[in-house]
């Protein structure tokens, strides 16, 4: 068969079908498995081949066919999934490392990857050092000492600040490090991780995946070698492996992403038009516009595209951000992303509120901004929603 879209893929990709002829992917509900014989047993428990399982925290039909289909859609040549973004994280990078190695990561991270690579890991002797992520030079500079591994997110949360992943990856190569990126803000849709030369990519399926707010889940993508020689016995020795039930979740999911992602994104832009230049309003940032610094990067980069998600900081601080989130009528207050329903989040009191204020500050996490996860809801109903709640400043 020729090779098939991504939209193709996305539907029928990593599709196994019970002697039912199921027309919707089943859930395996199911810890483990019976044999027809002891030799059989005795068979898998030896060597176990693709599409055999023997228990499910070490795979699962339905997880099997999540792992299969989100690989097609990176394009990497494996998956392991996990049940959580953290899980995913914490797996990749322990399944890597060990006492003495030294890691080298951006300083904008998600919470609780700041906290692995900050508190976690220094105790088991890894030395991290972390650099401003869009600065190559400092990234060449630390690197001069060597790594094991290298770990940033690709779009930093919340001021949708980009890495360059090719820029990064080639000064981590050279370097002999292993390169982790968690992709989340950049999307499986988007990324184009892998070819850049990433050498694992973390996803929370928490987010676009589901899409819909349901359930925590999340990926590890990477070379065959890496994932079932490296990450599989990290993962399945330490039970962060996905539920069948999540799975199954996740592979709906996937079925619509493309369509979900692209209408979140073309929205992202219209309401990053529309605000831009707001009076109460200190800046707008959104990488797909032309007046974001890293534009052409985020072209490059983002297929084109400049994400779903949209910041933008209120001249009037703390209070002026709480203003328009009470007043928001459709845009919900919550913290989850990518989600099918439009979501505002203050990563200053929330999300963001366990760093010291400089460190918020360095990080240009000001109080008056606002991390807007753009939904699927018609465009013009949010951008009118923004502009009333903005009357109300
Ligand atoms: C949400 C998130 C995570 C953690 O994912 P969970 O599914 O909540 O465990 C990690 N990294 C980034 C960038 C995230 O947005």
């Amino acid at each position: 068969m020729t090779k098939q879209g991504k939209r193709t893929q996305l539907v029928h990709g990593g599709t196994k079908r019970s002697q039912w002829g199921e027309l919707s992917e089943a859930i395996f509900l199911t810890q483990g498995f019976a044999y027809d014989s002891a030799e059989q047993a005795e068979a898998r428990f030896i060597k176990t081949e693709p599409g055999e399982f023997i228990y499910a925290r070490y795979g699962n039909p339905t997880v099997a066919m999540f792992e299969e289909r989100i690989a097609l859609l990176e394009g990497a040549e494996d998956a392991f999934a996990t049940a959580s973004g953290m899980a995913a994280v914490n797996g990749a990078l322990m399944a890597l490392l060990q006492a003495g190695d030294r890691v080298v990561a951006a300083r904008a991270l998600f919470g609780s990857c700041l906290y692995i690579l900050e508190t976690i890991l220094p105790r088991f002797g890894v030395e991290v050092v972390f650099v401003d992520g869009s600065d190559l030079k400092a990234w060449d500079e630390a690197l001069q000492g060597g790594a094991k591994a290298v770990f940033f997110e690709s779009m930093a949360n919340p001021t949708l600040e980009l890495v360059d992943v090719a820029g990064v990856c080639k000064l981590a190569h050279a370097a002999g490090a292993t390169v982790i990126v968690d992709n989340v803000f950049s999307t499986p849709v988007f990324s184009n991780a892998v070819d850049e030369g990433a050498d694992i990519v973390v996803y929370s399926t928490t987010k676009h995946i589901d899409g819909q707010g349901r359930a925590l889940g999340g990926v590890i993508l990477g070379t065959r070698d890496m994932i079932r020689g490296t990450v599989e016995p990290f993962m399945k020795h330490t039970g962060g492996s996905m539920s069948p039930f999540t799975a199954w979740i996740m592979l709906k999911g996937l079925e619509t992403i493309d369509l979900r992602v692209r209408a979140q994104a073309a929205s992202a832009k219209a309401i990053a038009e529309a605000l831009q230049g707001h009076e109460k309003l200190a800046s707008v940032t959104y990488p797909g516009l032309p007046a974001h610094p890293q534009y052409e990067l985020a072209q490059r980069q983002l297929s084109g595209s400049g994400g779903t998600m949209v910041s933008f900081d209120l001249k009037g601080g703390k209070a002026a951000a709480f203003k328009l989130s009470n007043a928001l009528e459709t845009i919900l207050i919550s913290n989850n992303l990518g989600d099918a329903k439009s979501i505002a989040t203050h990563p200053a009191t929330t999300t963001h509120q366990r760093l010291a204020p400089e460190q918020r500050e360095s990080l240009g996490i000001g109080d008056g901004l606002i991390r807007l996860s753009v939904g699927i809801e018609d465009p013009e109903d949010l951008i009118a929603d923004l502009r009333q709640a903005l009357d109300a400043v």
